[in-house]
């Protein structure tokens, strides 16, 4: 069994249409794939309708999710929700709010950028995004068009994109405590996703995972392409200590990041635990 669970489709800052995604993820020889947009659950329909029109023989199962955006003593942290209830009022209001906030966010980075010199348009970033959540790998691609960094890797620097650079701005972020609570009351599972991703910023500290934990988070994602081996090995060791499940994933986004769908996987035993303790959803199709 090779199971990813977190990927992004252009329901949010992916590259991939849903459709495409499931393909991509049977291409990949993966048996599970999760897709796990940036506050929305605009790709599930896509996915699920693309899952079931696989020709008989091919079996992929869909986990429809999220990725939420969350912040916590100023530190913005992802947590990933799967298998919700996607009607459940509360949790939907509040991936609506973070939807909505990320246009007027994203107006004022590419406000910014325009400051620093940097010949990008809101049309543009519009226009890369589509219907997708807009967030700022569509910002970083508009860079990359306009010639002012060479890769969407290399927008997330002090100087422009990265948290706290020069034109980053903030958006509505969810206290995680309360994000963990929504997505239980939602019927979800709840992991933390690459929770020691430093190159992207501060990470959180233990003691804060383990409020986390006592709230109701189901587990950590620790083989992640942001992972270094010792901080997996803690993240391994910390699960241990507050009795969380450990997930990998590969985090794909299509061609706007270089890691490949089933880079990293997650064990069948976790894969069956978080089904077990959802009762939002079911997983699709397999
Ligand atoms: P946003 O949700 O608009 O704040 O953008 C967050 C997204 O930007 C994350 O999901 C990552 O895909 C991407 N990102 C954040 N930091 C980096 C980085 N250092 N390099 C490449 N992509 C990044
Ligand atoms: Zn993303
Ligand atoms: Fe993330
Ligand atoms: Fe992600």
């Amino acid at each position: 069994m090779r199971i990813d669970l977190h990927a992004h489709s252009n329901a949010s800052d992916g590259t991939d249409s849903p459709a495409e995604l499931v393909a991509a993820a049977v291409g990949a020889g993966l048996d599970v794939v999760a897709l796990t947009d940036h506050d929305t659950v605009a790709g599930h329909a896509e996915a699920a309708d693309a899952v079931h029109a696989l020709p008989t023989g091919t079996r992929l199962t869909l986990v429809p999710g999220a990725e939420l955006s969350c912040v916590v003593d100023g530190i913005s942290m992802h947590l990933l929700a799967y298998l919700f209830d996607p009607a459940e009022p509360d949790f939907a209001a509040e991936r609506e709010l973070v939807r909505t906030d990320r246009f007027r966010r994203g107006r004022a980075i590419v406000e910014r950028c325009r400051e620093l010199g940097a010949d990008i348009s809101w049309e543009q970033v519009q226009r890369i995004a589509g219907e997708g959540s807009v967030g700022r790998p569509h910002i970083a691609s508009a860079l990359v068009e306009a010639g002012v960094v060479a890769t969407v890797s290399d927008a997330f620097t002090a100087d422009w994109l990265a948290n706290g650079g020069r034109a980053d701005v903030r958006k509505h972020e969810t206290d995680p405590v309360t994000a963990v609570r929504l997505v239980r009351a939602a019927g979800g599972v709840p992991v933390f996703a690459h929770p020691g991703a430093v190159k992207r910023g501060r990470t959180v500290s233990d003691e804060v995972i383990a409020g986390l934990a006592a709230a109701g988070l189901a587990g950590l994602e620790v083989d992640h392409i942001d992972h270094d081996e010792p901080t997996r090995d803690h993240l391994r060791g910390l699960a241990v200590e507050l009795g969380l499940l450990t997930t990998g994933s590969s985090d794909y986004h299509g061609s706007r990041k270089t890691v490949r769908l089933g880079e990293f996987t997650t064990d069948p035993a976790v894969y069956e635990a978080i089904v077990e303790q959802a009762t939002g959803a079911k997983p699709i199709g397999g």
